[in-house]
């Protein structure tokens, strides 16, 4: 197991103001981030279950925007004109106001030790000390040089976090898995990944899952330049997990050439899955695996540009199209390249 740790402090936080447009002014910033004199009164740490009970209550900000994280922590989440911007958890709004700057901003404390903050709005729809639930809409996102955006960010005791930690800004979807946010020195929160995320298997779909779940295709299977791309190349974020397609035999685990870090996975009837570029391997040469375990975290070794996995499938030794055996739109199965038997299923061939 992983434990990932960001620290984070307020100074820290003041000199990234490097990219000065998307900043508050010290003011505004001082009003926003304050501590939350309850929240570490018992303890100088609590947890987040993001995988269970009421803390899995969510809505992302702007369910069809696209979201980009700052430098600085500041999320930008493009939409059209006139979205709706919605709460995140439930909560009470700690302040809602305009700033000459920004625009509207809102600022609501969750139930479970976070605070969200929005601005950029057109129209703040909530007041202070209104209680709001997850996914209410609370304003309309506003524009700005003739971009249309909602500026989110996430606090913990008055600290901007990395949201990207809760939140998967690609698919928009909450990691399931439990965080401890723990007090430290003046001004600074720890934030670990306790247990990593819990791949859930619904007993319909227990024999495949997808490798890279709400993963985008950056690069189909076939002819790219002059060469043939042997596999098709998923990205999400960066390590993230990557999940057996099949049951199998793990028959190579380890670095090679250009693949970086690849993991071979031989299942039934001919058929093996490649998994490559991965940050780090979790299986090694014999491992028996089941789908959906996870066997690897995606990023960027041998010839990648960009942190992704890319995925193969073989049969007898050849490159064969995943979107044979995957709808690479919906991640589900192509039930019509499998036969089935008495225990499971087997591709065609
Ligand atoms: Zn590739």
């Amino acid at each position: 197991m992983k434990i990932r740790h960001i620290l984070l402090t307020l100074t820290a936080m003041v000199a990234l103001s490097a990219c000065a447009q998307t900043q508050f002014s010290a003011l505004e910033q001082q009003q926003i981030s304050i501590e939350d004199p309850t929240l570490f009164e018992k303890s100088d740490a609590f947890t987040i279950d993001f995988a269970s009970g009421r803390d899995k209550d969510y809505s992302f900000p702007l369910p069809v925007g696209k979201a980009k994280l700052m430098s600085d922590y500041n999320v930008e989440i493009e939409t059209t004109h006139g979205d709706a911007v919605k709460a995140m958890f439930a909560g009470v709004v700690r302040l809602s106001r305009h700033s000459a700057t920004y625009g509207n901003v809102i600022v609501i404390r969750h139930g479970n030790g976070l605070e969200t903050v929005y601005s950029n709005n057109a129209q703040n729809l909530v007041k202070s000390g209104e209680r709001v639930k997850a996914g209410q809409t609370i304003a309309i996102v506003g524009s700005e040089n003739s971009r249309t955006f909602c500026r989110f960010s996430m606090m913990v005791n008055g600290s901007r976090i990395n949201p990207s930690i809760i939140v998967s800004l690609e698919s928009h979807r909450l990691r399931p898995q439990l965080v401890l946010f723990q007090k430290t020195a003046n001004w600074k929160v720890n934030v670990s990944i306790l247990k990593e995320p819990v791949v859930e298997k619904p007993e319909s779909v227990q024999w495949w899952s997808f490798p890279l779940p709400g993963a985008k295709v950056i690069s189909p299977y076939g002819k790219r330049g002059g060469r043939r791309h042997t596999g098709v190349d998923l990205k999400t974020v960066n390590r993230d997990n990557i999940l057996a397609a099949f049951d199998g035999e793990v028959v190579f685990s380890g670095g090679f050439s250009g693949y970086g870090n690849l993991i071979r996975i031989r299942h039934e009837n001919g058929l093996e899955t490649y998994y490559s570029h991965n940050s780090k391997n979790l299986v090694k040469v014999g491992d028996q695996v089941k789908a959906g375990d996870i066997i690897a975290l995606t990023g960027q070794t041998g010839r990648a540009t960009t942190p992704h996995l890319h995925f193969e499938t073989r049969v007898g030794g050849q490159p064969v199209n995943p979107a044979t055996y995957f709808d690479l739109q919906t991640y589900n199965i192509r039930l019509e390249s499998f036969n089935k038997k008495r225990d499971g299923y087997v591709i065609k061939r």
